[in-house]
C-alpha cells in the first residue's frame, strides 16, 4: 500500500465523513457519544494518540491532570508520547510560575515545551488594544462628521471593545495560550511528518486540560472528550480531553498530595486560582491577596489604568474596580506576612479556570477587533496624531517574547 504524507488543506475522507454530536442538556438523556474522535466511546484510549499535550499552567488542575495522564501513560506504555506545553504570560504570572511548570513535567520525565505570543505580554496587549480602539472610535467619528457635512447618511460610530479582558473578550486566554499551543501542534505535527514517524494521514493529538465539571455550570455541560473541529486541519487530527472533569478538588489536592510533585506556594498563601497574578475575573479576596503579594506588578497596571486615562478613556482593570482601589485596599492591609494565609473567599466570578460564561477558554481563537461588551466612549480628548504616536509608541514597547522550546 502506498502511503503519503497529507498535502496542505487536504483531509481524509474519514474526516470529512465525520459529524459532530451537540450535548444534550435534558436531565435523564444518556450520555452523548464523541463523534469524530479517534477512539470510539467516552474516553481515549491513549495508544491511539501520536502525541498527547498536558496543557499545563502550573495550577493545581492541571498538575493533577499531568498526574492523570501520565499514570495512564505508563501503564499503556505510550510515555514517551506525552508533552507538557506550558503557555508563558511574561510577567503577568506569578514569580516563577514557568520554572515551576517545567520542575513538574521533570518530575516525571515528561519534555517541557514553553510557547508565548511573540508580539508581546498581556500588559502590552492591553495597552495596544486601548490605543487601538481610541482610534477607530475617533477615525468613525471623523467619518461620521464628514458624512454630515456632504448631506450623506451617517455611519455608525464605532463601539470600543473593552481593553481589559473580561468573561466574554478573553482575548488573553485565546491568543496568548489556546493559539500559541496549537503553533507547538502545528510544529509537532510536521517534525512527525518530516521524521517519517508518521506517514500517510494526520497526526493524531491529544489535547488535554485541567477543566472540572465542579468549577461551574457551564464547565458541568461540557462534554469531557470531542474533537476539535476548529484546531484540527489536513496535518493534524485533534481530540480534546478533561480527564479530571468529574474530579472534586478535594480529589485534586489528594492526588497532588499523593504524587509528591511540587504545588505553586501561592496556594499556601491562600490563592484559590492562578494563572495571571492579576485576573479581572478573580474573586476579590484573591486580587487582595494578589497583590500584597505582587504589589509591584500591581504598580504597573496602576500607571497602564494611568496611561489610558490620560488617553483620556475611562477604561479601568474591572467595571467593578480600578487596579488603583486594589492596590490601595491591599496596602492598607500591608504586606503578607509569612506566616499568614488569607482565606480568599473562593472565586465567584471565576479565574480562568472558571469560567461563568460557559465560552470556552481554551479553545476559541479570537482575534483583535471589537466584539462583545462594546462600550460607549467620550470624544478622546487627544488629536488623532498624538493617538497615532501613543500607539506607535505602545508598538515600541512591546516585548519581543520569540517561542522559546526547552
Ligand atoms: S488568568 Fe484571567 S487574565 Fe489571565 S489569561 Fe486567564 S482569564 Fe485571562
Amino acid at each position: 500500500m502506498t502511503r503519503r504524507i497529507l498535502s496542505q488543506g487536504e483531509q481524509f475522507p474519514w474526516r470529512v465523513a465525520m459529524t459532530r454530536t451537540a450535548l444534550s442538556d435534558t436531565p435523564g438523556e444518556p450520555s452523548p457519544v464523541p463523534s469524530g474522535t479517534v477512539t470510539s466511546g467516552n474516553t481515549p484510549d491513549l495508544r491511539d494518540y501520536d502525541v498527547i499535550l498536558a496543557n499545563s499552567s502550573a495550577g493545581k488542575d492541571s498538575q493533577a491532570t499531568l498526574d492523570e495522564i501520565v499514570r495512564r501513560a505508563r501503564e499503556l506504555g505510550v510515555l514517551d508520547r506525552v508533552r507538557v506545553v506550558h503557555a508563558d504570560l511574561g510577567q503577568v504570572e506569578w514569580p516563577d510560575t514557568i520554572d515551576l511548570a517545567k520542575k513538574q513535567a521533570d518530575y516525571y520525565g515528561v519534555p517541557f515545551i514553553s510557547v508565548a505570543r511573540p508580539q508581546g505580554d498581556l500588559l502590552a496587549h492591553i495597552e495596544d488594544r486601548a490605543v487601538k480602539q481610541i482610534l477607530k472610535v475617533q477615525e468613525s467619528k471623523k467619518a461620521a462628521a464628514e458624512a454630515a457635512a456632504r448631506g450623506e447618511p451617517i455611519p455608525e460610530i464605532h463601539k470600543a471593545a473593552p481593553a481589559f479582558p473580561d468573561a466574554k473578550a478573553r482575548y488573553c486566554t485565546s491568543d496568548h495560550k489556546t493559539g500559541q499551543v496549537r503553533k507547538v501542534m502545528t510544529d509537532l505535527a510536521r517534525q512527525l511528518h518530516e521524521s517519517g514517524q508518521v506517514t500517510g494521514r494526520p497526526v493524531r493529538f491529544l489535547n488535554t486540560l485541567g477543566i472540572r465539571a465542579e468549577e461551574s455550570p457551564a464547565r458541568a455541560k461540557r462534554i469531557p472528550y470531542t474533537h476539535d473541529e476548529r484546531a484540527s486541519n489536513g496535518q493534524r487530527h485533534v481530540d480534546q480531553w478533561y480527564p479530571i472533569h468529574d474530579w472534586s478538588t478535594a480529589d485534586v489536592w489528594n492526588r497532588i498530595r499523593e504524587s509528591g510533585a511540587p504545588h505553586h506556594w501561592a496556594y499556601d498563601k491562600g490563592m484559590t486560582r492562578l494563572s495571571c497574578a492579576f485576573c479581572p475575573l478573580a474573586s476579590h479576596g484573591d486580587l487582595l491577596t494578589s497583590a500584597r503579594l505582587n504589589p509591584e506588578l500591581a504598580q504597573k497596571y496602576v500607571d497602564l489604568e494611568h496611561r489610558i486615562r490620560d488617553m483620556g478613556v475611562p477604561y479601568r482593570f474591572t467595571q467593578a474596580h480600578s487596579m488603583e482601589e486594589i492596590l490601595e485596599e491591599a496596602k492598607a492591609l500591608g504586606p503578607l506576612r509569612d506566616d499568614e494565609r488569607v482565606p480568599s473567599g473562593g472565586c465567584p466570578g471565576g479565574g480562568c479556570d472558571n469560567f461563568p460564561e460557559g465560552e470556552q477558554p481554551d479553545d476559541d481563537v479570537e482575534t483583535d477587533g471589537p466584539r462583545h461588551n462594546p462600550i460607549s466612549l467620550g470624544i478622546p480628548s487627544i488629536p488623532i496624531h498624538r493617538a497615532a504616536a501613543i500607539l506607535s509608541e505602545a508598538r515600541r514597547m512591546l516585548t519581543d517574547r520569540r517561542r522559546v522550546y526547552r
